[in-house]
């Protein structure tokens, strides 16, 4: 499968230059002006074109509850989450197609799916993401959600003694639920990955994390988790380690190269120093972090100490969307409030820079994906710069980043396919993923969790509320 596409705007140095790009058996195998046509030809002209971002941390079943989840900080509004939370193998199927689409026509090529597993149909629920993934051609990285205690132990104790139900499925057959999906899925060549992904310290025993990293070890596995998305997290630690969770995670060996941590909002300067030890990667989701009140993740600290950064939606429930490109300009400009030196601000093109080549180096890709350059797999956008909200033209990196682009991808490559063309997603007919998604859904405005009423007067309490 080969293609040139030919005339696109591309970034160089603090510039933009006029190329053309040869693409051959999904790889970018020249980049320079006049090139012969290879296979067929793009037109390239008044575009632009960059590496694909990710999309490093999203729920894809979340969509199910996008606009209608309480103002609850994480604790109580998981348990309303998980009170409603999809239990049918069509809604997960439908909320992973819709996932992949709208990552994609926000600028994303690779979606990391934190996904929530139906008790009971474990391994069906991943396979069916993998087909919706698959179907759709978006480069995934499927992270079955896995822990091993229930949702109370979550909440710190502070002095009271707390007795939480044992959870409903032991930690070996957990275990061996996400082997026999990296036996069935795992095929990074075909563009389906299997993560490990403990949810995180709060739900999550060392015996569980110790299986994903023998896990990860045997079959070469990216590690995935929430890490410290809260203020009672940061609490829990100190209560179930007597330290903080990013010195057990590394004392226990969980962070390495291959270790995306999604959130790290509260961290000490030297939990910051060992992620940089460890290589570790962080995933900033910065609208969930405003959504249910976690804080601000210190995300230019972690840059001045070499560590790796990139950005995630987080599930549409906490978000509510997965606007990719909103998540990159929040996640950047943000930080002008948060950090007075603004030498260390992020530029439009660092933030691009983080959304590729972070998202690849922390998914273990970085030799492979992540920008424009000889040799690298073609995982390509290319955005239409006459379109409305990208014009008049002045930088287009700038406005890309910084405006509010809609409607602003013309086209898409996974490993050299094209999925979306003229703005339309081309592998599934997205008129009926609208049909499907509204045919399965209602209008709602209230509803109650029995289970936040049951742990809200505890939270409160511990919290000092
Ligand atoms: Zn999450």
């Amino acid at each position: 499968m080969s293609f040139t596409i030919k005339n696109v705007l591309i970034p160089v140095e603090d510039s933009y230059a006029t190329f053309d790009v040869q693409v051959v058996d999904g790889t970018i195998c020249a980049i320079a002006p006049d090139l012969d046509v290879m296979g067929s030809e793009i037109n390239g002209e008044n575009k632009l074109l960059l590496p694909g971002f990710f999309n490093a941390h999203t729920h894809s079943s979340e969509m199910w509850q996008r606009g209608i989840m309480s103002m609850l900080p994480l604790e109580l509004w998981l348990a309303e989450l998980y009170d409603f939370a999809p239990l049918d193998l069509e809604k997960v199927y439908l909320s992973a197609l819709g996932t992949a689409v709208e990552t994609l026509l926000s600028g994303g090529t690779s979606v990391v799916d934190h996904l929530v597993l139906i008790p009971g149909k474990e391994l069906e629920t991943i396979a069916t993401a993998v087909r919706a993934y698959q179907e759709v051609g978006i480069r995934a990285f499927v992270a079955p959600l896995i822990q091993d205690e229930s949702l109370t132990a979550g909440i710190p104790a502070g002095k009271t003694q707390q007795n939480h139900e044992p959870y409903f499925r032991p930690t070996q057959a957990t275990l061996a639920v996400i082997e026999e999906a990296v036996k069935q899925f795992h095929c990074p060549e075909e563009g389906i990955s299997i993560l490990v992904a403990p949810t995180g310290i709060q739900l999550c025993s060392d015996a569980l994390f110790a299986g994903c990293i023998e896990l990860s070890e045997k079959y070469n596995l990216c590690r995935h988790s929430h890490l410290l998305e809260t203020k009672a997290q940061e609490k829990l630690a100190q209560e179930k380690y007597g330290c903080t969770a990013v010195t057990h995670l590394k004392r226990i060996g969980f962070l390495d190269y291959r270790t995306t941590l999604a959130h790290c909002v509260h961290l000490s300067d030297r939990d910051i120093t060992i992620l940089s030890e460890t290589q570790s990667t962080v995933v900033h989701n910065p609208l969930s972090n405003f959504r249910l009140g976690s804080g601000i993740a210190p995300i230019l600290k972690y840059r001045q100490a070499g560590v790796n950064v990139t950005f995630g939606c987080d599930g549409a429930s906490s978000n509510d969307s997965q606007d990719l490109l909103e998540a990159i300009k929040i996640g950047s400009i943000l930080h002008n409030v948060t950090d007075l030196d603004y030498q260390h601000w992020i530029t439009p093109r660092q933030a691009v820079e983080m959304a590729s080549l972070g998202g690849a180096k922390g998914l273990n890709m970085a030799d492979q994906l992540g920008c424009l350059s000889v040799g690298k797999k073609a995982d390509l956008v290319m955005y239409d710069l006459t379109n409305l909200s990208l014009l008049p033209r002045t930088d287009p990196i700038g406005l890309l980043v910084l405006g509010r682009p809609s409607n602003v991808v013309d086209s898409a490559w996974v490993n050299g396919k094209q999925i979306v063309a003229d703005g339309k997603v081309t592998t599934i007919d997205v008129d009926n993923l609208r049909q499907e998604l509204f045919n399965h859904s209602q209008w709602h405005t209230q509803r109650l969790s029995p289970t936040v009423a049951q742990i809200e007067p505890h939270y409160r309490s511990v919290m000092g509320l």
